[in-house]
């Protein structure tokens, strides 16, 4: 029996119940402002609520349809992630607007969602502001953001608000457990590198890819305070190859999607797609990018666990050893300028300097800190 697709929101009960009903009575809104902080579960709720409008069965998750939503390739639902460097470009507003007034192509509806209702600046809000007034009837917008109060007040407020809880970190855990058959270490491993969200880690957790990438950067994080400038060049191009093996497994599946579609509709109907999957592999790098900073943060907060005789907190237990050499001599002060070079990692990233650049700097830094922990 496939999981239904109601199951894949966990802990939150009340946001479950709320968006069941409204599907099951056919009295969904056209607009939802999702909000709740990372890991709630937001973005796996919105996929949730348009299985069960597309579905015949209430999000069965085992249909064509549950189960091209659940890997993100349906047509009619798009996730719209912010362009630019700073938030959502105009541009990308104006092609959903436009989008909006078209048909859908399979389904009964079209669903937006919008991953960072946060990055909307004054320009793409008030082009977006009609739209989500009084989109067409079979169109439904799911804005996602961490907090309320930093959406646009004309944004927020006109949309229904449903918010979400935080989930605890042995709570996430359990779930997984319960989910994926892992045992409890490899689950805390598994979420500390997605950022704690449990539907992405059991993706993670059933690709070896994406497991093998966490491993280069632990082996790297070992062995980087004896590394020359050669050897961390090589450890951050063998990251970055780590990182993009992964983009195979979404190819493979691309591939698959392309030829189905070619045989069902002919040729020349697919240029949409193939811009879709160019944008699903920029986004899929970025997300493993993420991840092995994810897992470096968390390798080093262990370290620093270790160092304050908590070690029983700490979430990277195959790497142990490893880190237990670090605990023992590691001073908070020295553990915070390390976690600094991987936010600064991110913020590089996130404006634009490329991730082989920003993953060289970064292990550059923390060999430093490695080095003389004190
Ligand atoms: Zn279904």
């Amino acid at each position: 029996m496939p999981r239904c697709a109601w199951d894949d929101i966990v802990g939150q009960p009340r946001v479950t119940s709320f968006l069941r009903t409204v599907a099951e009575a056919g009295r969904v809104g056209h607009a939802y402002l999702f909000v709740g902080p990372p890991g709630g579960g937001k973005k796996t709720a919105a996929l949730a609520l348009a299985c069960a409008l597309f579905c015949g069965d209430n999000g069965c998750g085992g249909c064509p349809a549950c189960s091209r939503i659940r890997r993100r390739v349906h047509p009619d639902v798009r996730i719209i992630t912010p362009e630019g460097t700073a938030g959502y470009l105009k541009d990308q507003i104006d092609d959903v607007i436009h989008d909006v007034q078209l048909a859908p192509i399979e389904g009964p509806y079209k669903v937006y969602i919008f991953e960072s209702a946060d990055l909307f600046n004054d320009k793409a809000a008030n082009a977006f502001l009609k739209t989500l007034e009084e989109p067409p009837a079979d169109v439904v917008i799911i804005l996602l953001a961490h907090t309320y109060e930093r959406v646009i007040p004309t944004i927020a407020s006109r949309c229904q608000v449903v918010r979400f809880r935080r989930i605890p970190p042995s709570e996430a855990t359990a779930v997984l457990v319960a989910q994926s058959g892992a045992d409890p270490a490899e689950a805390a491993a598994a979420l500390a590198a997605v950022g704690g969200v449990v539907a992405r880690a059991r993706d993670f957790l059933a690709s070896p890819s994406r497991r093998a990438a966490r491993d280069v950067i632990l082996r790297s994080l070992k062995d980087l305070s004896s590394m020359d400038e050669y050897d961390v060049l090589v450890a951050a191009k063998e990251l970055l190859t780590a990182v993009k093996a992964p983009l195979d497994e979404v190819k493979q599946v691309q591939a698959a999607e392309l030829a189905a579609r070619t045989e069902f509709m002919g040729k020349g109907s697919t240029r949409s797609i193939e811009e879709r999957h160019k944008r699903e592999l920029t986004a899929r790098e970025r997300e493993g990018v993420a991840e092995v900073l994810n897992v470096a943060e968390s390798w080093l907060r262990d370290c620093l666990t270790l160092s304050q005789g908590v070690g029983d907190l700490a979430v990277n237990i195959d790497a142990l050893d490893a880190m237990e050499e670090v605990g023992a001599v590691i001073t908070p002060g020295a553990a915070a300028s390390a976690l600094g070079a991987v936010n600064e990692a991110r913020r590089r990233i996130s404006y634009n300097v490329t991730p082989q650049l920003a993953v060289e700097a970064m292990l550059f830094d923390l060999r430093e800190v490695l080095r003389c922990p004190r």
